[in-house]
């Protein structure tokens, strides 16, 4: 199975892929350890300040290849920059072997968004291209622009982009009082365009909020905040009982049980158990 199809299987079907944005290998690790366990296929989103923080598009590719190798991980594996702010840096990350690109270029006029999401399609066959589409809003509820039904029809339409992005209402960071996610732009989406839907700003949202989106359209589902908050906490909560210790491999390795504890969480919400 191509890597889009099993995005696009869970569309049909009705369940959704998690995205786990990762930062460093041990971090990774956990996520595909929890993720082969419960046999759910993933995608590893990686930020350009990821990808610099750790040496470069290769070292997360050759990374990612190395774990896979030595931890025999069956489950599919996709691996995405997430919000590339240009073009250039998503065909860096697809010389260095990623299978997905996001193009943010919702700040962008709409002309502009589709002109370059069209040409990374058209040049790229054989690679996901996700798009935005209106503006995901960020740290408590501030900066949502919902997106016009028309523009995403449009922006479809024109450029075949595999991925689309809609802001409904999510945000990302953490959520400021209760979210207002607008299920009717998703209906109307889905019955314009036959596309999987991207979530972003999972974090902090609840099981019906989940489900209700995925019943949608939703198919691929962002998550960043919620596990660098399990790793922080569970660092915070070892230093502290552990004034003593100073090897990094058990530091770090205090993280795994929050990480994991995360992973099997969303993947028993998002219905992608067992789906590898
Ligand atoms: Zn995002």
């Amino acid at each position: 199975m191509n890597k889009y199809d099993i995005i696009h299987k869970a569309y049909k079907e009705g369940y959704a892929i998690p995205q786990f944005n990762i930062v460093n290998v041990e971090y990774a690790r956990y996520i595909l350890e929890e993720c082969e366990n419960q046999k759910s296929p993933v995608i590893l989103g990686v930020s350009e300040k990821v990808a610099k923080h750790l040496g470069g598009f290769n070292v997360v590719k050759k990374m990612i290849e190395g774990l896979i190798i030595d931890l025999n991980v069956m489950v599919p594996v996709i691996l995405h920059l997430d919000h590339a702010k240009t073009k250039e840096l998503c065909e860096q990350a697809i010389n260095a072997g990623f299978d997905s690109v996001m193009i943010d270029y919702s700040s962008h006029t709409l002309e502009e968004n589709i002109s370059v999401t069209k040409s990374l399609v058209q040049e790229n066959p054989n690679i996901i291209i996700e798009c935005e589409v209106g503006s995901i809003g960020k740290n408590g509820n501030e900066g949502i622009i919902y997106s016009n039904l028309e523009d995403i029809i449009r922006i479809k339409k024109e450029t075949n982009a595999q991925l689309i992005a809609p802001a409904f209402g999510t945000v990302h960071g953490v959520y400021k009082g209760t979210p207002v996610l607008n299920y009717e732009l998703l209906k109307q989406i889905k019955k314009n365009i036959d596309t999987p839907l991207v979530m972003h700003g999972g974090s902090g949202l609840n099981e019906e909020n989940f489900k209700e989106s995925i019943r949608n359209g939703i198919a691929k589902i962002n998550i960043n905040t919620e596990l660098k908050h399990a790793w922080t906490k569970s660092l915070r909560k070892y230093l502290e009982q552990n004034q003593n210790e100073t090897d990094p491999v058990f530091i770090i390795e205090s993280t795994s049980q929050e990480i994991k504890k995360v992973v099997s969480e969303l993947i028993n919400i998002f219905g992608s158990r067992n789906k590898a």
